[in-house]
């Protein structure tokens, strides 16, 4: 039975905005600009949208990460490169390695470590 008032999610994706090191699954993968919807929904049916987020998600594992409203502007505008895009991608890129990082042990940091001299 369903209720007569309830929420929804819904998933859209909007591009692949980046190429970059995965560390969930271990390979350089594109990465997906996502944006979630929040909706209320009356019998089923989605009726006023109550928010959204955006995240990106990896296009190998699906690993997702959320994004901050700087990052959401960046990657929706430009595609130019220049000196300042450049800037915000690596610091992008940056807080997405921390992000994935931060779940491993010591133990697999210092493989994964030893895995990027190797590659370098
Ligand atoms: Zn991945």
């Amino acid at each position: 039975m369903s209720t007569f008032i309830g929420r929804m999610e819904e998933k859209k994706i909007i591009k692949p905005v980046l190429d970059t090191h995965c560390y969930q699954c271990s390979s350089i993968t594109k990465w997906d600009l996502y944006r979630e919807t929040n909706w209320m929904s009356v019998l089923g049916i989605k009726f006023i949208p109550i928010g959204h987020k955006y995240y990106l998600s990896c296009q190998n594992c699906h690993d997702e990460f959320k994004l901050k409203s700087e990052f959401v502007a960046f990657l929706k505008s430009s595609s130019d490169n220049n000196e300042s895009t450049e800037k915000i991608r690596r610091e992008l890129i940056n807080e997405l390695e921390d992000n994935q990082l931060s779940s491993k042990t010591e133990k697999q940091l210092a493989y994964i470590q030893s895995l990027r001299t190797i590659k370098k």
